[in-house]
């Protein structure tokens, strides 16, 4: 498994819209384990594909709290089928913004189907932070940030605070 460099903000990347998976294979489940191991060195709890620069439909996630043992979920081709209508806030954050939250109001259950790491077809409803977090990662898929719901002030803010921050890590 590799820690793979997580994309920020403004990558041209993190606007392409991904491609189905055809089949769940050994080249995928390689991919998964990447992005997981990726995303745990980030500290974070979902990573599209997209963000670590390979436009498919993979999405993995791990909403286990501190202390909890390791809940990995895999998602390939996901799609929602279903949603309530009801409309929840919840302060967002992004592997692709670090250091910038912001509030975004998405349903609060979503009915999902899609590939786990097996291949093997799971259709289930998500709500609480699952909802938020899989109807965050599927914008990724889209080429959608989050910051894209803020205002065009606030998401220029965004960017720019990220541009910055990078500059510095790169200057170290
Ligand atoms: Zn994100």
């Amino acid at each position: 498994m590799t820690i793979r460099p997580i994309l920020t903000v403004p990558n041209p990347i993190l606007k392409e819209v991904s491609k189905p998976v055809e089949a769940v294979t050994d080249d995928t489940r390689k991919l998964m384990d990447d992005m997981v191991e990726s995303m745990y060195a980030a500290n974070g709890i979902g990573l599209a594909a997209v963000q670590i620069g390979e436009p498919v439909n993979v999405i993995v996630m791990d909403l286990a709290r501190d202390g909890e043992p390791p809940n990995v979920k895999y998602f390939v081709n996901p799609e929602i089928l279903e949603d309530v209508e009801a409309l929840k806030p919840y302060e967002e954050g992004c592997l692709s913004v670090p250091d910038v939250f912001d509030t975004v109001e998405r349903p609060e259950r979503v009915q999902i189907t899609y590939l786990d790491y097996n291949g093997a077809r799971v259709t289930e409803w998500a709500e609480g932070l699952y909802a938020v977090c899989i109807q965050h990662e599927m914008d990724h898929l889209k080429g959608i940030v989050f910051i894209d719901y803020l205002s065009r002030l606030k998401r220029e803010r965004a960017v720019k605070k990220v541009v910055k921050a990078e500059k510095l890590k790169a200057a170290g």
